[in-house]
């Protein structure tokens, strides 16, 4: 066996019962297996049995207590995997969902994403248990205090700078934020994704969906397909997907569907500015349902169904899909479903949305692939330029930072393809993703030593 399957192997028999971790770990390393052969130094150094370890996990106990007085406990996560390149980055998710093997995934896939980005950032993920669904705005102000009570100890501007993620928004870090600046007295960037007024980054926001699109659109130009006249499905209706609509709509795409936990709507007229703007306010402001849309705007709902499950079903023709809500959400089956439809571009919005089965659907079919730490990795990138605007005290314009963010995508762009090509699977972008991300993690692991 090779080191890469022994790897995998010890993986699932020492984090027995995390499956999403195992799902990341087995689709990275193995498209590394051409490193091996060609970095002996990488085997010998047993950089591969290193970089699946976590450099420390920190899980605690979060109570707070809800409206009726009654007090609640849940669970609180911080995985802090890898800052071989820089302090530890990587959201924050609150959703009932969330355990040790999902902060794992989402904090081993961070570490190649920010590595991606060519800005020093090492990767962490943290979350909990805690559902905001429901709950009124005193009652996650509590819970993010009660939360930050126990992880203000860990992190720091040069040590670990969390920022959102699901059920993670403008809202809660300001909760968030607050309750750290009073415990220790300090006003630095401790958190990104802050609002514009208290050190936030104009462009933060939208940075997520705006690169997915414009990684979107340099897979496109090798081929010559210009965004303009596409049909283009979108699910979710969350931060990604919201801001994934506003820059396809910009570029002339017509954008028909988006969804959330219970359903889809689709509308075949597409979306334009005052129906993403119904939208924001339903989601950000009223935390109402996507099912509202379909009664405000007669347009057909798909309860319990996916995007992805609705196209399949309906026979909905895509030129491009942006899975933008959640992991795994696009199977085999859709993903051959999505190649039927004639869809020539995938972009991942969301983090791990394809199954290993669909990405190989994607593959077999010539599908632009792009993969998440790639396609999304916009946002993590535009934490850091935040962080760079905070430390130098100032503020850049709105063009300056989205000029910057359409650079930073069209250099992981082109380093995909180049790492691609240098280990022999030209145009594969998963490969050449997550080759380059982890070839400068494994030089700088090496670089220190046995530590
Ligand atoms: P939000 O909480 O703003 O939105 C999430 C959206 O996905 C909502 O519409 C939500 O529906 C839907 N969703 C969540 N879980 C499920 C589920 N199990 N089934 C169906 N729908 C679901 O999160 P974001 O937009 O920030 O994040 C979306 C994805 O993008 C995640 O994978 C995240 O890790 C990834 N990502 C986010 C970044 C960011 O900057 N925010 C950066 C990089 C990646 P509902 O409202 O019903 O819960």
């Amino acid at each position: 066996m090779s080191v890469i399957q022994d790897v995998i192997a010890m993986v699932q028999e020492k984090d027995a019962g995390q499956p999403e971790f195992h799902q990341a770990v087995g689709e990275v390393l193995a498209t590394l297996e051409p490193t091996v052969d060609r970095h002996p130094e990488f085997v010998h150094a047993k950089i591969y049995e290193r970089i699946v370890v976590p450099d420390r996990v920190l899980m605690f106990r979060v109570p707070w207590v809800d409206d009726d007085g009654e007090v609640q406990v849940n669970r609180g996560f911080r995985v802090q995997f890898n800052n071989a390149i820089g302090p530890y980055k990587g959201g924050l998710r609150f959703h009932p969902s969330v355990n040790l093997g999902i902060i794992k995934f989402l904090g081993f896939e961070q570490i190649f994403k920010n590595s991606l980005t060519t800005l020093p950032m090492g990767g962490a993920k943290g979350g909990s248990d805690f559902d905001p669904k429901g709950k009124s705005d005193m009652e996650v102000m509590r819970f993010c205090q009660a939360f930050m009570r126990e992880l203000y100890r860990y992190i720091g501007p040069d040590l670990d700078v969390p920022a959102g993620d699901i059920g993670v928004g403008g809202r809660e870090i300001g909760y968030l934020f607050g309750y750290y600046k009073k415990l220790v007295n300090e006003h630095h960037c401790v958190l990104t994704g802050k609002g514009l007024e208290y050190g936030g980054s104009l462009i933060r926001p939208e940075a997520t969906g705006y690169g997915s699109v414009y990684f979107a659109a340099e897979m496109l130009a090798t081929r010559s397909i210009d965004v303009r006249g596409t049909a283009a499905a979108v699910s979710g209706s969350g931060n990604v997907a919201q801001y994934t609509v506003e820059k396809l709509l910009q570029l002339g795409a017509t954008v028909t569907t988006m969804s959330d936990s219970n359903g889809t709507i689709v509308d075949e007229q597409g979306f334009d500015r005052e129906k993403l703007d119904y939208i924001l306010q339903l989601k950000n402001l009223r935390r109402g349902r996507i099912s509202e849309y379909s009664e405000r705007y007669k347009v057909p709902y798909f309860p319990t169904k996916s995007v992805w499950d609705v196209i399949r079903e309906q026979g909905l023709r895509v030129d491009l899909a942006f899975p933008s809500a959640h992991e795994n959400e696009i199977d085999a089956a859709n993903a051959a479903a999505l190649v039927n439809s004639g869809c020539c571009c995938v972009s991942e919005g969301a983090n791990m949305p394809s199954t290993l089965e669909a990405i190989k659907v994607f593959q077999e079919n010539n599908v632009l692939y792009g993969p998440a730490k790639a396609a999304n990795a916009g946002g993590v990138a535009t934490s850091g330029l935040e962080m760079s605007q905070n430390s130098m005290r100032l503020s850049w314009s709105r063009e300056e930072v989205d000029q910057r963010l359409q650079g930073i995508m069209k250099n992981i762009h082109r380093s995909c393809l180049q790492a691609a090509e240098t280990y022999g699977r030209k145009g594969d972008y998963l490969m050449g993703a997550n080759i380059a991300g982890f070839v400068k993690v494994a030089n700088s692991m090496l670089a220190y030593g046995i530590v």
